[in-house]
């Protein structure tokens, strides 16, 4: 699985690129966030197939002049800072931080999108994104 951005201008906005393309392909295409309006936006997508699969859904998607970035972000923990407080579970847009009865949190490297918001709210800076 793979993480993209994808930017909708205005005028393709409110066409139903993903679930064409995804028909088409045969690739999954599950949507993790972001948000369009008729003007446009961008989403967060991943995208689930062999190579070649996903590779037809990109140039696809591009073919309905959609913009398409890889995300090569991963979000990585030091323990030895957190404190299992819990708190960055709870600004992550896409759930992709559990936290458990006790504190403790369990990042989903396939629902992270590298957006950073969980870095920015640690109080122990226990939160760093790298650059896959
Ligand atoms: S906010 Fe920071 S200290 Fe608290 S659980 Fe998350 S990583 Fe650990
Ligand atoms: S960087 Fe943090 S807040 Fe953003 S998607 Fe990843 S886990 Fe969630």
């Amino acid at each position: 699985m793979k993480k993209y951005k994808l930017a909708y201008s205005k005028g393709i906005a409110t066409e139903p690129v993903i679930s064409k393309v995804s028909i088409e392909t045969k690739a999954l295409i599950n949507i993790l966030s972001g948000s369009i309006t008729e003007r446009g936006g961008e989403l967060i997508v991943s995208i689930e197939g062999d190579d070649q699969q996903i590779r037809s859904a990109i140039s696809s998607i591009r073919g309905e002049r959609v913009e398409v970035q890889p995300i090569k972000k991963t979000l990585e923990l030091d323990q030895n800072r957190c404190v299992d407080c819990g708190y960055c579970g709870t600004v992550c847009p896409t759930s992709a931080i559990i936290v458990h009865a006790d504190g403790s949190i369990e990042i989903l490297d396939e629902g992270c999108v590298g957006c950073g918001l969980c870095v920015t709210a640690c109080p122990r800076r226990a939160l760093s994104i790298k650059e896959a």
